[in-house]
């Protein structure tokens, strides 16, 4: 069954004047149960490709097509849905929220789902599916690379998502811890999950049953090893009908807890703004006393 496909995707960047094509023309279909690896050099577009099948950007021309509908053009909210709900995201710098400890980073996709299941002990089966269960209330500045990466899958994973897009996802990492990442996802695509990569290391691209090669913001080439079958299991639900986002309690309380803990944090920031605001505020009453005086 095809998943997911890109038909002559173009974007154009412009920098300082400058126009950088970043996708020529990138027609590319990907079948649910696939391990796709995306390789090329440096600036060869790759990211944006990713980018703009992860819903984190919009082509200038073209189409993208999720299971056969049209996905192109999406207002923020619906691409904001189905970031939430399709896509599990893996980034190099592994992107977690550094005043949260492993568990609260691992829930917060499903602070921002509408999925019923948002108050459940998946979390912690999520960190402990990764080899994390002694290390839930950690922060990020106390694991190691591998480790944080190993908590930012079990967030890509929190919502059961169709695919998981990771972006040079060992990039930071140190060989072992790499290769136990590559590991995890390889386990993950075992089990049916549709993996797309992207990277630029052979070694990681070994483990992937597809390799497309990227140059100058095009497909250079497409190579299946001969052996894979693609198998899924996930994708069989289909992508979940685009609702309007409705708020709640629990998601205004962890915002004032993520504001309340910038705040401490950075207590020196903190004081100069409200000294800040102490001198204007008392400047505009002496300044209005004086003028009625
Ligand atoms: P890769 O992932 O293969 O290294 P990218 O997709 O990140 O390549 O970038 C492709 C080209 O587009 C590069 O020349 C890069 O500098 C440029 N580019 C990417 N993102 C932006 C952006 N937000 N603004 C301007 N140029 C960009």
């Amino acid at each position: 069954m095809i998943l997911l496909e890109a038909e002559d995707l173009a974007k154009t960047y412009f920098l300082g004047g400058a126009e950088i094509r970043a996708l020529q023309g990138v027609s590319l279909s990907v079948q649910a149960g696939e391990f796709l690896a995306i390789m090329g050099p440096s600036g060869s577009g790759k990211s944006t490709l990713m980018h703009l099948l992860g819903f984190l950007d919009l082509p200038d021309r073209g189409l993208i097509r999720w299971m056969g509908a049209d996905q192109t053009h999406l207002t923020d909210e619906e691409a904001a849905f189905l970031r939430n709900r399709v896509i599990g995201f893996v980034f190099q710098q592994f992107n977690l929220m550094p005043r949260s400890n492993a568990l609260e980073n691992v829930m917060l996709p499903l602070l921002y789902s509408d999925a019923p299941e948002r108050k459940t002990s998946r979390p912690a089966e999520a960190l402990r599916a990764v080899g994390l269960g002694e290390r839930m209330r950690h922060r990020p500045s106390q694991l190691s690379g591998g480790q944080q990466q190993r908590v930012a899958i079990a967030r890509a994973l929190i919502n059961q998502p169709r695919v998981i897009l990771a972006d040079e996802p060992t990039g930071n990492l140190d060989s072992q811890s790499g290769s136990e990442i590559m590991k995890i996802l390889k386990g993950l695509h075992g089990r049916g999950m549709t993996v797309i990569l992207v990277t630029h290391d052979e070694q990681v691209a070994k483990f992937a049953d597809r390799i497309v090669k990227m140059a100058d913001g095009k497909i250079i080439s497409d190579e299946r090893k001969a052996a894979s079958t693609p198998v899924s299991v996930w994708a069989d639900s289909g992508i979940p009908q685009i609702r309007k986002k409705t708020y709640d309690w629990s998601e205004l309380r962890e915002h004032f807890i993520q504001a309340f803990r910038m705040i401490i944090s950075n207590k020196l920031r903190s004081i100069l703004s409200m000294l800040g605001v102490l001198i204007g505020v008392a400047c505009v009453i002496t300044m209005l006393a004086l003028g009625k005086g």
